[in-house]
């Protein structure tokens, strides 16, 4: 098989007969074999009765079903697992993603045996609120900073790659994912080309505010210790400042005391992030429940 194309879908029932047809037909008339492999992470919706009719008709769309919801990472993670195909593509099952660039990526990459994977870029956000495009754009900046792995702005999962790159990314134990962190830090040579997101067709996007900075913080501290460091570089500042300021006053006034509380239990909170990402990993909860297959191997997990 030439062709993977993983799909996490959440509560996407309306866009799923458009989506599946759009891919089948395109990779079709191109003369790709190829797998749709589409996770159901929980939907609360028809997804799954729409999956299942998709897949009666279509022998090429699998179907994998979750518990519950357990968020895009863990459906990309169980696609990646059950993937097949010499060539693997992760999409988004909301149109926004369209089958002719993900036929640009395949051929860019099938004809450039150098690369290894082929990365689309957002290049425009102006459907996003100008607070989530700042919030965005301050998060790359803080990554970019602080972490060792380099995220190109914009980046998304929307890639083709190698089945070799698979292979490294699901050896990866880590429980807590955060999948472009994760491309970048296996390495491979990568080629990006940018690509504006279709509007989306029906619904709207799964990412709060709140999710998107709670990812974003993850993903941060799943490859960088610097915040740590910078705790323990404030404790010397602020320990040093205030002993200086003893010395010469003789006393602390209320108002550093209340700063040095604000500032310590900021250093905390930052320990505490590290904590829970270790308490998470020691439990070694599994990452998917999967509840029910279609068309597809039982053994794999
Ligand atoms: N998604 C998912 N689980 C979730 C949230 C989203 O599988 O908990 C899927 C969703 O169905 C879609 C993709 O991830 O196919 C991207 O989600 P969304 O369109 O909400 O994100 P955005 O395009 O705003 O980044
Ligand atoms: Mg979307």
């Amino acid at each position: 098989m030439e062709l993977s194309v993983i799909v996490p879908c959440y509560n996407e029932a309306p866009t799923l007969d458009e989506f599946c047809k759009g891919i089948s037909d395109t990779l079709k008339k191109e003369k790709i074999t190829y797998e749709l492999i589409m996770v159901d992470d929980g939907s609360s919706d028809d997804t799954m009765q729409k999956l299942e009719n998709i897949a009666k008709d279509n022998k090429n769309v699998k179907v994998i079903s979750f518990s519950r919801n357990f968020g895009k990472e863990s459906a990309m993670l169980a696609g990646l697992k059950h993937a097949n195909g010499k060539y693997i593509s992760i999409m988004d099952a909301d149109l926004q993603h369209t089958p002719e660039v993900l036929i640009s990526m395949y051929n860019k990459l099938t004809q450039n045996p150098e690369y290894d994977v082929v990365a689309s870029y957002r290049e425009s956000r102006s459907e996003d609120s100008t607070l989530k495009r700042s919030l965005t754009s301050i998060f790359y900046r803080i990554n970019n900073m602080l972490s060792n792995v380099k995220l190109l702005p914009g980046a998304s999962d929307f890639r083709v790659f190698k089945s070799s790159v698979k292979d490294a990314i699901i050896s990866l134990p880590e429980q807590t994912r955060f999948l472009k962190g994760i491309f970048s830090w296996v390495g491979f040579n990568t080629i990006y080309v940018p690509y504006t997101p279709a509007k989306r067709a029906y619904g709207s996007s799964k990412w709060s505010m709140l999710k998107l900075i709670k990812y974003s913080l993850g993903g941060i501290i799943s490859f960088s210790t610097k915040p740590l460091k910078g705790v323990f570089l404030i404790g010397i500042v602020s320990f040093t400042l205030c002993f200086v300021n003893f010395i010469l006053m003789g006393n602390l006034s209320y108002r550093t005391i209340i700063l040095l509380i604000g500032i310590l239990l900021l250093c905390v909170g930052v320990v505490a992030l590290y904590l829970t990402r270790i308490y998470n990993n020691a439990l070694k909860r599994p990452c998917y429940i999967i509840k029910r297959k279609i068309g597809l191997d039982e053994i794999n997990s």
